[in-house]
């Protein structure tokens, strides 16, 4: 049997971050050999994710950690003023980064593209691992060809910092890629209230809901004459996103430079 893949988790006191712990600790490929949070407090992670004590605790030093437990991986799930930050300081220590924290500007993935290409490594970024969200964006791509009006909402819990998500930008951009842009909607349109209309990328609208008790769900809805196509996806718990974690987290090692989207990690 191959040796198990080494994690560490940043941002592991997060959501998401406990969800991953969880998935690492239920998985026989890998090995949590570490995990960060600047809420770390020391404290044993195990009781914090519904475990026994597992002599694992919460570091706020994430630069020190990966020296101290050298880990192959390490999975971010911080914030978009973080993880760059935290993915540079890994790559610099010779670990590869899985990136599931949303709102990555242009200039940062570039750094991170450079970065890789100089350090000899690989890096996936993803900013939706869950499969079936995966398929929407596939689907929405495909569906604009024939139905080129499109609106997206995009809908998530209230503690969401990042506006729209990563997933509306990413439809957006791959719906884009196909259709080009396109003037939508009456060309003397005018909002009563500011920001109405929602966000606009190449004339598609953007629209972004911030709800307790929400989880992270999406629509893109598709006009034609006389008919409306609406392509939907729920994530109702974070569990739906670990398949893909753990994928990214066991293929990494595979990729050349930066790879972003997890529909680049499933093979037909
Ligand atoms: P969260 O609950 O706020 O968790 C983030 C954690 O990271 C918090 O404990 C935060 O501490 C900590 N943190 C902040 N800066 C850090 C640093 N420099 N180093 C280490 N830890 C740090 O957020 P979440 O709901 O888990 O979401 C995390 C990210 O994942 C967001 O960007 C979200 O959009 C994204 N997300 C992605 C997917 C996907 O499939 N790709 C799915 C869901 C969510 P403080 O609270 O003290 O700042």
């Amino acid at each position: 049997m191959s040796a198990k893949i080494t994690v560490l988790v940043s941002g592991a006191y997060g959501r998401m971050g406990r969800e991953v712990v969880k998935a690492c600790l239920n998985d026989d490929e890998v090995s949590l050999v570490g995990v960060a949070d600047v809420r770390g407090k020391g404290q044993d992670i195990g009781p914090l994710v519904g475990f026994d004590k597992l002599g694992l605790t919460l570091e706020n030093e994430l630069a020190s950690l990966i020296e101290a437990v050298r880990p192959e991986v390490m999975v971010d799930f911080t914030n978009p003023q973080a993880v760059v930050r935290n993915a540079k300081m890994a790559l610099e220590q010779g670990v590869r980064p899985v990136i599931g924290t949303t709102g990555l500007e242009e200039k940062d993935i570039e750094e991170l593209r450079r970065l890789c290409a100089k350090q000899n490594l690989s890096a996936c970024i993803a900013p939706n691992f869950a499969l079936g969200a995966v398929l929407m964006m596939k689907f929405a791509r495909e569906a604009a060809r024939f139905f080129p009006n499109v609106e997206i909402i995009e809908l998530h819990h209230d503690q969401k910092l990042d506006a729209p998500s990563g997933t509306a930008l990413r439809t957006a951009e791959q719906i884009l890629e196909g259709r080009g842009a396109l003037r939508q909607g009456h060309p003397n349109e005018y909002e009563k209230i500011p920001g109405s209309r929602g966000g606009e990328m190449g004339g598609m609208r953007v629209h972004s809901v911030r709800l307790p008790g929400l989880v992270a769900h999406q629509e893109v809805i598709f006009g034609g004459v006389g008919q409306t196509l609406t392509v939907r996806h729920d994530s109702l718990s974070r569990e739906s996103f670990m398949p893909g974690v753990l994928m990214a987290v066991k293929k990494v090692k595979e990729l050349q430079g930066v790879v972003i989207g997890l529909e680049n990690l499933i093979t037909a």
